[in-house]
Protein backbone atom coordinates (compact mmCIF):
# COMPACT_ATOMS: atom_id res chain seq x y z
CA UNK A 1 0.00 0.00 0.00
CA UNK A 2 2.00 3.70 -1.15
CA UNK A 3 2.02 5.92 1.27
CA UNK A 4 -1.06 8.07 0.26
CA UNK A 5 -3.50 5.64 -0.71
CA UNK A 6 -6.25 6.38 -3.37
CA UNK A 7 -9.43 5.39 -0.67
CA UNK A 8 -10.02 4.54 2.62
CA UNK A 9 -12.67 1.88 2.61
CA UNK A 10 -13.85 -0.27 5.43
CA UNK A 11 -16.16 -3.21 4.05
CA UNK A 12 -18.23 -4.67 6.00
CA UNK A 13 -19.17 -8.45 5.61
CA UNK A 14 -20.83 -11.44 7.32
CA UNK A 15 -19.19 -13.73 4.97
CA UNK A 16 -15.48 -13.93 3.70
CA UNK A 17 -13.89 -17.13 1.79
CA UNK A 18 -12.21 -19.01 2.73
CA UNK A 19 -13.62 -18.63 6.63
CA UNK A 20 -17.01 -18.64 6.38
CA UNK A 21 -18.85 -18.53 2.94
CA UNK A 22 -22.83 -19.90 2.35
CA UNK A 23 -23.09 -17.91 -1.27
CA UNK A 24 -21.64 -15.44 -3.42
CA UNK A 25 -20.80 -12.64 -0.71
CA UNK A 26 -18.13 -14.76 0.65
CA UNK A 27 -16.27 -15.17 -2.94
CA UNK A 28 -16.86 -11.53 -3.57
CA UNK A 29 -15.80 -10.34 0.02
CA UNK A 30 -12.27 -11.89 -0.39
CA UNK A 31 -11.68 -11.11 -4.22
CA UNK A 32 -13.24 -7.63 -4.99
CA UNK A 33 -11.57 -6.03 -1.71
CA UNK A 34 -7.99 -7.71 -3.11
CA UNK A 35 -8.85 -6.41 -6.39
CA UNK A 36 -9.42 -2.60 -4.87
CA UNK A 37 -6.20 -2.73 -3.37
CA UNK A 38 -4.51 -3.45 -6.29
CA UNK A 39 -5.93 -0.32 -7.23
CA UNK A 40 -4.18 1.44 -4.56
CA UNK A 41 -6.87 1.98 -2.06
CA UNK A 42 -7.00 0.95 1.70
CA UNK A 43 -9.64 -1.72 2.10
CA UNK A 44 -10.29 -3.14 5.46
CA UNK A 45 -13.10 -5.62 5.68
CA UNK A 46 -15.37 -5.75 9.48
CA UNK A 47 -16.32 -9.00 9.94
CA UNK A 48 -18.10 -10.94 13.10
CA UNK A 49 -15.95 -12.53 15.47
CA UNK A 50 -17.55 -15.94 14.54
CA UNK A 51 -15.19 -19.09 16.03
CA UNK A 52 -13.76 -19.90 12.67
CA UNK A 53 -12.82 -16.71 12.14
CA UNK A 54 -11.29 -15.96 15.26
CA UNK A 55 -9.18 -18.77 14.43
CA UNK A 56 -8.28 -17.82 10.69
CA UNK A 57 -6.89 -14.58 10.99
CA UNK A 58 -3.57 -13.81 12.07
CA UNK A 59 -1.54 -11.07 14.21
CA UNK A 60 -4.89 -10.45 16.15
CA UNK A 61 -4.66 -7.20 18.49
CA UNK A 62 -7.05 -5.36 20.35
CA UNK A 63 -7.68 -2.26 19.04
CA UNK A 64 -10.45 -1.18 21.09
CA UNK A 65 -13.36 -1.81 23.48
CA UNK A 66 -17.05 -0.88 23.35
CA UNK A 67 -18.49 -0.54 26.88
CA UNK A 68 -21.14 2.16 25.91
CA UNK A 69 -23.31 0.61 23.79
CA UNK A 70 -26.19 -0.68 26.20
CA UNK A 71 -27.93 -2.69 23.96
CA UNK A 72 -24.89 -5.02 23.43
CA UNK A 73 -23.09 -7.63 25.00
CA UNK A 74 -19.34 -6.79 26.30
CA UNK A 75 -17.57 -6.03 22.52
CA UNK A 76 -13.91 -5.81 22.04
CA UNK A 77 -12.58 -4.76 18.34
CA UNK A 78 -9.46 -6.56 16.79
CA UNK A 79 -7.20 -5.75 14.27
CA UNK A 80 -5.89 -8.51 11.87
CA UNK A 81 -4.57 -9.93 9.27
CA UNK A 82 -6.38 -12.59 6.61
CA UNK A 83 -4.75 -14.81 4.62
CA UNK A 84 -5.96 -15.71 1.01
CA UNK A 85 -2.70 -17.31 -0.81
CA UNK A 86 1.03 -17.21 0.04
CA UNK A 87 1.08 -13.34 -1.39
CA UNK A 88 -2.26 -12.39 -0.84
CA UNK A 89 -3.62 -10.48 2.56
CA UNK A 90 -6.41 -8.20 3.58
CA UNK A 91 -6.32 -6.08 6.76
CA UNK A 92 -9.55 -6.98 8.99
CA UNK A 93 -11.21 -5.60 11.92
CA UNK A 94 -13.16 -8.72 13.77
CA UNK A 95 -16.12 -7.95 16.19
CA UNK A 96 -14.68 -10.15 18.88
CA UNK A 97 -18.19 -10.51 21.29
CA UNK A 98 -18.55 -13.76 22.45
CA UNK A 99 -22.22 -13.36 23.67
CA UNK A 100 -23.60 -12.88 20.43
CA UNK A 101 -20.79 -15.05 18.13
CA UNK A 102 -18.85 -17.86 19.96
CA UNK A 103 -21.54 -20.72 19.25
CA UNK A 104 -20.90 -23.83 16.99
CA UNK A 105 -23.50 -23.93 13.77
CA UNK A 106 -23.35 -21.39 10.79
CA UNK A 107 -23.36 -17.54 10.77
CA UNK A 108 -27.25 -17.32 10.16
CA UNK A 109 -28.60 -20.29 11.46
CA UNK A 110 -27.89 -23.48 13.93
CA UNK A 111 -27.14 -26.87 13.73
CA UNK A 112 -30.92 -27.95 12.82
CA UNK A 113 -31.19 -24.93 9.59
CA UNK A 114 -33.23 -22.68 12.23
CA UNK A 115 -32.15 -18.96 12.18
CA UNK A 116 -30.40 -17.79 15.41
CA UNK A 117 -33.35 -16.13 17.14
CA UNK A 118 -31.16 -13.02 17.90
CA UNK A 119 -29.99 -12.52 14.57
CA UNK A 120 -31.28 -9.00 15.04
CA UNK A 121 -28.96 -7.93 17.50
CA UNK A 122 -25.93 -10.20 16.05
CA UNK A 123 -26.42 -8.31 13.11
CA UNK A 124 -27.26 -4.87 14.39
CA UNK A 125 -23.77 -5.32 16.53
CA UNK A 126 -22.37 -5.37 12.93
CA UNK A 127 -24.34 -2.50 11.82
CA UNK A 128 -23.49 -0.80 14.88
CA UNK A 129 -19.63 -1.26 14.85
CA UNK A 130 -19.60 -0.10 11.19
CA UNK A 131 -21.31 2.63 11.51
CA UNK A 132 -19.20 3.62 14.44
CA UNK A 133 -15.76 3.06 12.68
CA UNK A 134 -17.71 5.29 9.85
CA UNK A 135 -18.09 8.37 11.79
CA UNK A 136 -16.26 10.99 14.22
CA UNK A 137 -17.41 8.86 17.18
CA UNK A 138 -15.02 6.27 15.70
CA UNK A 139 -12.42 4.92 18.73
CA UNK A 140 -9.41 4.47 16.25
CA UNK A 141 -7.53 6.71 14.13
CA UNK A 142 -8.20 4.88 10.74
CA UNK A 143 -11.41 6.29 9.34
CA UNK A 144 -12.97 5.40 5.96
CA UNK A 145 -14.28 7.90 3.34
CA UNK A 146 -16.47 4.75 2.33
CA UNK A 147 -18.34 2.56 4.19
CA UNK A 148 -19.41 -0.04 1.88
CA UNK A 149 -22.44 -2.53 3.18
CA UNK A 150 -23.22 -5.70 1.90
CA UNK A 151 -26.48 -7.22 1.83
CA UNK A 152 -28.88 -7.22 4.89
CA UNK A 153 -27.01 -7.66 7.72
CA UNK A 154 -24.73 -4.54 7.37
CA UNK A 155 -27.90 -2.61 6.43
CA UNK A 156 -28.81 -0.51 9.41
CA UNK A 157 -24.99 0.98 9.00
CA UNK A 158 -26.00 3.48 6.51
CA UNK A 159 -29.16 3.93 9.10
CA UNK A 160 -27.06 4.66 12.05
CA UNK A 161 -25.00 6.77 9.98
CA UNK A 162 -27.55 8.81 9.26
CA UNK A 163 -28.86 9.58 12.48
CA UNK A 164 -25.13 10.43 13.80
CA UNK A 165 -25.08 14.31 13.98
CA UNK A 166 -21.44 14.10 13.57
CA UNK A 167 -18.79 13.92 10.54
CA UNK A 168 -18.83 10.58 8.83
CA UNK A 169 -18.28 8.29 6.01
CA UNK A 170 -20.76 8.21 2.55
CA UNK A 171 -21.99 5.19 2.28
CA UNK A 172 -22.98 2.37 -0.70
CA UNK A 173 -25.30 -0.44 -0.10
CA UNK A 174 -24.47 -3.76 -2.21
CA UNK A 175 -27.38 -5.93 -2.77
CA UNK A 176 -25.87 -9.95 -3.32
CA UNK A 177 -28.92 -11.68 -2.91
CA UNK A 178 -32.65 -9.76 -2.60
CA UNK A 179 -33.99 -12.58 -1.43
CA UNK A 180 -32.81 -12.19 2.27
CA UNK A 181 -34.19 -9.00 3.70
CA UNK A 182 -33.26 -9.54 7.71
CA UNK A 183 -36.91 -8.81 9.06
CA UNK A 184 -37.38 -8.66 12.42
CA UNK A 185 -40.61 -7.56 14.86
CA UNK A 186 -40.83 -3.72 15.38
CA UNK A 187 -40.04 -4.01 18.84
CA UNK A 188 -36.18 -4.20 17.00
CA UNK A 189 -36.20 -0.81 16.61
CA UNK A 190 -35.83 0.94 20.15
CA UNK A 191 -33.61 -2.00 21.20
CA UNK A 192 -31.51 -1.63 18.28
CA UNK A 193 -30.94 2.12 19.51
CA UNK A 194 -32.49 3.46 16.44
CA UNK A 195 -34.48 6.55 17.05
CA UNK A 196 -38.20 5.55 16.86
CA UNK A 197 -39.13 8.15 14.49
CA UNK A 198 -36.96 6.05 11.76
CA UNK A 199 -40.55 3.95 12.00
CA UNK A 200 -41.69 4.66 9.03
CA UNK A 201 -42.49 4.12 5.46
CA UNK A 202 -39.57 6.90 4.53
CA UNK A 203 -37.19 4.73 7.12
CA UNK A 204 -36.92 1.48 8.03
CA UNK A 205 -40.34 0.26 8.35
CA UNK A 206 -40.98 -2.02 5.68
CA UNK A 207 -44.84 -4.12 6.07
CA UNK A 208 -45.02 -3.45 9.85
CA UNK A 209 -41.83 -4.82 10.69
CA UNK A 210 -38.07 -3.46 10.74
CA UNK A 211 -35.98 -4.45 7.50
CA UNK A 212 -31.84 -4.19 7.71
CA UNK A 213 -31.91 -4.49 3.58
CA UNK A 214 -34.90 -1.67 3.49
CA UNK A 215 -33.32 0.23 5.89
CA UNK A 216 -29.50 -0.09 3.37
CA UNK A 217 -31.44 0.98 0.45
CA UNK A 218 -33.63 4.02 2.00
CA UNK A 219 -30.76 5.65 3.41
CA UNK A 220 -27.36 4.72 1.33
CA UNK A 221 -25.68 7.37 -0.54
CA UNK A 222 -25.56 4.73 -3.48
CA UNK A 223 -26.91 1.15 -4.03
CA UNK A 224 -25.27 -1.23 -6.44
CA UNK A 225 -26.31 -4.65 -7.30
CA UNK A 226 -24.51 -7.54 -9.57
CA UNK A 227 -25.45 -6.41 -13.18
CA UNK A 228 -26.44 -3.62 -14.93
CA UNK A 229 -29.50 -5.75 -16.20
CA UNK A 230 -30.51 -6.97 -12.96
CA UNK A 231 -30.38 -3.60 -11.65
CA UNK A 232 -33.28 -2.54 -13.90
CA UNK A 233 -35.25 -5.53 -13.33
CA UNK A 234 -35.51 -5.43 -9.57
CA UNK A 235 -37.21 -2.28 -9.86
CA UNK A 236 -40.44 -4.05 -11.24
CA UNK A 237 -42.99 -7.33 -10.00
CA UNK A 238 -41.74 -9.97 -9.86
CA UNK A 239 -37.99 -9.66 -9.35
CA UNK A 240 -38.05 -6.98 -6.93
CA UNK A 241 -39.12 -9.19 -4.27
CA UNK A 242 -41.11 -6.38 -2.78
CA UNK A 243 -38.58 -3.67 -2.62
CA UNK A 244 -39.13 -2.88 -6.41
CA UNK A 245 -40.70 0.16 -4.92
CA UNK A 246 -38.42 1.86 -2.93
CA UNK A 247 -35.74 0.92 -5.89
CA UNK A 248 -37.27 2.15 -8.29
CA UNK A 249 -37.99 5.16 -6.52
CA UNK A 250 -33.72 5.52 -6.11
CA UNK A 251 -33.32 4.27 -9.28
CA UNK A 252 -30.63 7.12 -9.92
CA UNK A 253 -28.83 6.01 -7.31
CA UNK A 254 -28.76 2.50 -8.26
CA UNK A 255 -26.20 0.93 -10.96
CA UNK A 256 -24.96 -3.04 -11.36
CA UNK A 257 -21.50 -3.94 -11.37
CA UNK A 258 -20.96 -7.51 -12.66
CA UNK A 259 -18.71 -9.79 -10.87
CA UNK A 260 -15.62 -10.58 -11.96
CA UNK A 261 -14.45 -14.23 -11.89
CA UNK A 262 -11.28 -16.10 -10.91
CA UNK A 263 -8.85 -15.74 -14.25
CA UNK A 264 -6.23 -17.89 -12.50
CA UNK A 265 -8.30 -20.63 -11.17
CA UNK A 266 -10.60 -20.18 -14.58
CA UNK A 267 -7.74 -19.99 -17.30
CA UNK A 268 -7.93 -23.38 -19.84
CA UNK A 269 -4.29 -22.54 -20.63
CA UNK A 270 -3.06 -23.98 -17.02
CA UNK A 271 -6.34 -25.62 -15.67
CA UNK A 272 -5.04 -28.45 -13.87
CA UNK A 273 -7.92 -30.39 -13.92
CA UNK A 274 -8.21 -30.49 -18.01
CA UNK A 275 -7.70 -33.60 -19.95
CA UNK A 276 -5.18 -31.17 -22.19
CA UNK A 277 -4.83 -27.17 -21.25
CA UNK A 278 -5.93 -24.86 -24.52
CA UNK A 279 -5.92 -21.45 -25.24
CA UNK A 280 -7.14 -19.47 -28.26
CA UNK A 281 -3.80 -19.99 -30.64
CA UNK A 282 -4.41 -23.78 -29.72
CA UNK A 283 -7.87 -24.14 -29.95
CA UNK A 284 -7.62 -27.55 -31.64
CA UNK A 285 -6.43 -29.22 -28.00
CA UNK A 286 -9.64 -28.33 -26.42
CA UNK A 287 -10.91 -31.42 -28.57
CA UNK A 288 -8.78 -33.76 -25.67
CA UNK A 289 -10.94 -32.59 -23.57
CA UNK A 290 -14.30 -33.49 -25.45
CA UNK A 291 -12.95 -36.97 -25.70
CA UNK A 292 -12.18 -37.25 -21.98
CA UNK A 293 -15.91 -36.11 -21.03
CA UNK A 294 -17.45 -37.99 -23.69
CA UNK A 295 -15.11 -41.26 -21.88
CA UNK A 296 -15.71 -40.52 -18.47
CA UNK A 297 -19.47 -39.40 -18.59
CA UNK A 298 -19.81 -42.76 -20.69
CA UNK A 299 -21.20 -40.97 -24.28
CA UNK A 300 -20.87 -42.05 -27.78
CA UNK A 301 -17.05 -40.81 -28.84
CA UNK A 302 -18.06 -38.88 -31.44
CA UNK A 303 -15.79 -35.71 -32.09
CA UNK A 304 -18.35 -33.96 -34.15
CA UNK A 305 -21.57 -34.23 -32.75
CA UNK A 306 -22.26 -30.84 -30.64
CA UNK A 307 -21.79 -31.57 -27.15
CA UNK A 308 -24.36 -29.57 -24.79
CA UNK A 309 -23.05 -28.61 -21.42
CA UNK A 310 -24.87 -27.99 -18.04
CA UNK A 311 -23.43 -27.28 -14.60
CA UNK A 312 -25.85 -26.09 -12.25
CA UNK A 313 -27.88 -26.07 -9.01
CA UNK A 314 -30.80 -27.88 -10.39
CA UNK A 315 -33.88 -25.93 -9.29
CA UNK A 316 -36.85 -23.89 -10.64
CA UNK A 317 -34.70 -20.96 -10.82
CA UNK A 318 -31.91 -22.11 -13.27
CA UNK A 319 -34.57 -23.37 -15.70
CA UNK A 320 -34.05 -27.38 -15.49
CA UNK A 321 -37.23 -28.32 -15.83
CA UNK A 322 -37.57 -26.84 -19.42
CA UNK A 323 -34.18 -27.95 -19.91
CA UNK A 324 -35.81 -31.59 -18.92
CA UNK A 325 -38.71 -30.76 -21.65
CA UNK A 326 -36.33 -30.55 -24.60
CA UNK A 327 -34.28 -33.07 -24.07
CA UNK A 328 -35.51 -35.61 -26.02
CA UNK A 329 -35.76 -32.83 -29.16
CA UNK A 330 -32.21 -32.13 -28.81
CA UNK A 331 -31.02 -35.47 -28.69
CA UNK A 332 -33.01 -36.18 -31.94
CA UNK A 333 -31.01 -33.18 -33.49
CA UNK A 334 -28.83 -34.86 -33.17
CA UNK A 335 -26.51 -33.83 -30.14
CA UNK A 336 -25.45 -34.92 -26.63
CA UNK A 337 -25.89 -33.82 -23.38
CA UNK A 338 -23.97 -33.36 -20.11
CA UNK A 339 -25.50 -32.24 -16.80
CA UNK A 340 -23.89 -32.13 -13.40
CA UNK A 341 -25.52 -30.62 -10.30
CA UNK A 342 -28.08 -30.89 -7.50
CA UNK A 343 -30.62 -29.54 -5.77
CA UNK A 344 -34.30 -30.70 -6.16
CA UNK A 345 -34.76 -33.82 -5.45
CA UNK A 346 -37.47 -34.24 -8.13
CA UNK A 347 -35.55 -32.60 -10.66
CA UNK A 348 -32.50 -34.94 -9.95
CA UNK A 349 -35.28 -38.15 -10.50
CA UNK A 350 -36.11 -36.55 -13.68
CA UNK A 351 -32.92 -36.36 -15.09
CA UNK A 352 -31.59 -39.67 -14.08
CA UNK A 353 -34.31 -40.88 -16.08
CA UNK A 354 -33.79 -38.81 -19.00
CA UNK A 355 -29.98 -40.41 -19.18
CA UNK A 356 -31.50 -44.00 -18.48
CA UNK A 357 -33.91 -43.51 -22.03
CA UNK A 358 -30.92 -42.05 -23.74
CA UNK A 359 -27.53 -44.30 -23.08
CA UNK A 360 -24.56 -42.65 -24.86
CA UNK A 361 -26.52 -39.57 -25.71
CA UNK A 362 -27.41 -38.17 -21.93
CA UNK A 363 -25.30 -38.42 -18.98
CA UNK A 364 -26.01 -36.94 -15.47
CA UNK A 365 -23.91 -36.74 -12.27
CA UNK A 366 -25.68 -35.69 -9.20
CA UNK A 367 -23.86 -34.17 -6.93
CA UNK A 368 -21.00 -31.30 -6.60
CA UNK A 369 -17.73 -31.87 -8.04
CA UNK A 370 -15.42 -29.02 -8.89
CA UNK A 371 -13.12 -31.09 -10.89
CA UNK A 372 -15.97 -32.56 -13.08
CA UNK A 373 -17.56 -29.17 -13.63
CA UNK A 374 -13.98 -27.84 -14.93
CA UNK A 375 -14.08 -30.42 -17.54
CA UNK A 376 -17.41 -30.18 -18.19
CA UNK A 377 -16.78 -26.47 -19.24
CA UNK A 378 -14.10 -27.22 -21.15
CA UNK A 379 -14.83 -30.71 -22.72
CA UNK A 380 -18.70 -29.38 -24.17
CA UNK A 381 -18.79 -27.52 -27.33
CA UNK A 382 -21.39 -25.32 -26.11
CA UNK A 383 -22.85 -24.24 -22.71
CA UNK A 384 -26.91 -23.87 -21.93
CA UNK A 385 -28.03 -21.75 -19.14
CA UNK A 386 -31.56 -21.12 -19.57
CA UNK A 387 -32.25 -19.31 -15.75
CA UNK A 388 -35.23 -17.79 -15.44
CA UNK A 389 -33.61 -15.22 -13.72
CA UNK A 390 -30.09 -14.48 -12.83
CA UNK A 391 -28.15 -11.83 -10.77
CA UNK A 392 -24.71 -11.98 -12.34
CA UNK A 393 -24.26 -15.76 -13.08
CA UNK A 394 -21.02 -16.97 -13.18
CA UNK A 395 -21.07 -19.87 -15.73
CA UNK A 396 -21.56 -18.53 -18.68
CA UNK A 397 -18.59 -16.37 -18.21
CA UNK A 398 -16.23 -19.39 -17.31
CA UNK A 399 -17.44 -21.22 -20.94
CA UNK A 400 -16.88 -18.54 -22.61
CA UNK A 401 -13.22 -17.95 -21.12
CA UNK A 402 -12.92 -21.83 -22.10
CA UNK A 403 -14.37 -21.26 -25.77
CA UNK A 404 -17.39 -23.19 -25.17
CA UNK A 405 -20.12 -20.33 -26.21
CA UNK A 406 -23.46 -20.13 -23.90
CA UNK A 407 -26.37 -20.28 -24.88
CA UNK A 408 -28.66 -18.05 -22.01
CA UNK A 409 -32.45 -16.63 -21.38
CA UNK A 410 -32.11 -12.48 -21.44
CA UNK A 411 -32.14 -12.03 -18.22
CA UNK A 412 -30.01 -10.37 -15.29
CA UNK A 413 -26.43 -10.80 -16.07
CA UNK A 414 -26.67 -13.32 -18.88
CA UNK A 415 -28.12 -10.84 -21.16
CA UNK A 416 -25.12 -8.49 -19.88
CA UNK A 417 -22.60 -10.65 -20.71
CA UNK A 418 -23.59 -12.70 -23.66
CA UNK A 419 -23.20 -11.35 -26.74
CA UNK A 420 -26.09 -13.15 -29.35
CA UNK A 421 -24.58 -14.50 -32.52
CA UNK A 422 -26.17 -12.44 -35.60
CA UNK A 423 -24.50 -11.74 -38.99
CA UNK A 424 -24.25 -8.75 -37.72
CA UNK A 425 -22.59 -9.06 -34.33
CA UNK A 426 -20.22 -11.80 -36.28
CA UNK A 427 -19.20 -8.93 -38.44
CA UNK A 428 -18.09 -6.57 -35.35
CA UNK A 429 -16.64 -9.25 -33.92
CA UNK A 430 -18.75 -8.97 -30.45
CA UNK A 431 -20.86 -12.43 -30.77
CA UNK A 432 -20.13 -14.71 -28.07
CA UNK A 433 -23.31 -16.94 -27.75
CA UNK A 434 -26.90 -17.38 -28.32
CA UNK A 435 -29.36 -15.76 -26.41
CA UNK A 436 -32.86 -16.31 -26.36
CA UNK A 437 -35.74 -13.59 -25.16
CA UNK A 438 -38.73 -15.81 -24.00
CA UNK A 439 -38.01 -18.26 -21.61
CA UNK A 440 -40.05 -21.66 -22.72
CA UNK A 441 -38.90 -24.93 -24.12
CA UNK A 442 -39.80 -23.58 -27.86
CA UNK A 443 -37.18 -20.54 -27.82
CA UNK A 444 -34.63 -22.64 -25.73
CA UNK A 445 -34.92 -25.35 -28.68
CA UNK A 446 -34.81 -22.57 -31.31
CA UNK A 447 -31.26 -21.04 -29.68
CA UNK A 448 -29.96 -24.80 -29.51
CA UNK A 449 -30.73 -25.41 -32.86
CA UNK A 450 -29.54 -22.16 -33.91
CA UNK A 451 -26.22 -23.18 -32.43
CA UNK A 452 -25.83 -26.37 -34.09
CA UNK A 453 -26.20 -24.39 -37.15
CA UNK A 454 -23.20 -22.55 -36.46
CA UNK A 455 -21.14 -25.29 -35.16
CA UNK A 456 -21.57 -26.72 -37.99
CA UNK A 457 -20.06 -23.94 -39.74
CA UNK A 458 -16.49 -24.13 -38.54
CA UNK A 459 -15.64 -20.87 -39.45
CA UNK A 460 -18.54 -18.69 -37.29
CA UNK A 461 -17.56 -21.24 -34.13
CA UNK A 462 -14.30 -20.27 -34.13
CA UNK A 463 -15.19 -16.47 -34.28
CA UNK A 464 -17.82 -17.01 -31.83
CA UNK A 465 -15.26 -19.28 -29.67
CA UNK A 466 -12.43 -16.54 -29.96
CA UNK A 467 -14.54 -13.76 -29.06
CA UNK A 468 -15.47 -14.97 -25.43
CA UNK A 469 -12.10 -16.50 -25.20
CA UNK A 470 -10.79 -12.98 -25.27
CA UNK A 471 -13.46 -11.24 -22.93
CA UNK A 472 -11.83 -9.22 -19.91
CA UNK A 473 -14.33 -11.01 -17.03
CA UNK A 474 -11.52 -10.37 -14.64
CA UNK A 475 -11.85 -8.24 -10.83
CA UNK A 476 -9.83 -5.35 -11.55
CA UNK A 477 -12.97 -4.18 -14.27
CA UNK A 478 -15.38 -4.53 -11.43
CA UNK A 479 -12.91 -2.92 -9.30
CA UNK A 480 -12.33 -0.06 -11.42
CA UNK A 481 -16.23 0.52 -11.62
CA UNK A 482 -16.76 0.40 -7.67
CA UNK A 483 -13.56 2.85 -7.18
CA UNK A 484 -15.66 4.72 -9.41
CA UNK A 485 -18.72 4.93 -7.46
CA UNK A 486 -16.64 5.80 -4.64
CA UNK A 487 -15.19 8.66 -6.09
CA UNK A 488 -18.44 9.80 -7.19
CA UNK A 489 -20.04 9.28 -3.77
CA UNK A 490 -17.08 11.99 -1.86
CA UNK A 491 -17.56 14.32 -4.58
CA UNK A 492 -14.25 13.30 -6.21
CA UNK A 493 -14.09 13.57 -10.23
P1 LIG B 1 -25.68 -19.70 -8.26
O1 LIG B 1 -24.75 -18.95 -7.34
O2 LIG B 1 -27.01 -19.07 -8.45
O3 LIG B 1 -25.79 -21.16 -7.92
P2 LIG B 1 -23.70 -19.09 -10.30
O4 LIG B 1 -23.59 -19.42 -11.75
O5 LIG B 1 -23.56 -17.64 -9.94
O6 LIG B 1 -25.05 -19.67 -9.73
O7 LIG B 1 -22.57 -19.87 -9.52
C1 LIG B 1 -22.62 -21.22 -9.33
C2 LIG B 1 -21.23 -21.72 -9.03
O8 LIG B 1 -21.30 -23.01 -8.47
C3 LIG B 1 -20.40 -21.85 -10.26
O9 LIG B 1 -19.05 -21.66 -9.93
C4 LIG B 1 -20.66 -23.31 -10.67
O10 LIG B 1 -19.68 -23.83 -11.49
C5 LIG B 1 -20.71 -23.96 -9.34
N1 LIG B 1 -21.50 -25.19 -9.30
C6 LIG B 1 -22.85 -25.28 -9.27
N2 LIG B 1 -23.22 -26.59 -9.19
C7 LIG B 1 -22.09 -27.32 -9.19
C8 LIG B 1 -21.80 -28.72 -9.11
N3 LIG B 1 -22.75 -29.63 -9.04
N4 LIG B 1 -20.51 -29.11 -9.11
C9 LIG B 1 -19.52 -28.19 -9.19
N5 LIG B 1 -19.72 -26.86 -9.25
C10 LIG B 1 -20.98 -26.42 -9.25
Amino acid sequence: MPSSPELRVLFITSEVFPLCKTGGLGDVSAALPLALRALHNDVRLLLPGYPQVLAGVKYKSKVAEFSALPQFPPTTLLSARLSLSKTEHLPVFVIDCPGLYERAGGPYMDEFGRDWPDNALRFGLLSKIGAILASDASPIAWRPHIAHCNDWQSGLTPAYLHFHPGKKAATLMTIHNLAFQGVFPPGSVVQLGLPPHSFSINGVEYYGNLSFLKAGLYYAGHITTVSPNYAQEIQSEPLGFGLQGLLAARRRHLSGIINGIDVNEWDPASDPHLAQNYSSKKLADKAGNKSALQQHMELTADADIPLFGVVSRLSHQKGIDVLIQIAPQLVKIPAQLVVLGSDQAQLEHLLAMLAQAHPGAIAVRIGFNEALSHLVEAGADAFLMPSRFEPCGLNQMYSQRYGTPPIVHATGGLADTVVDCTPQTLADGSASGFVFDTMSAEHLLAAIKRAVAAYHDKKTWQRLQKNGMAKDFSWHASATAYQRIYHSLIGKP
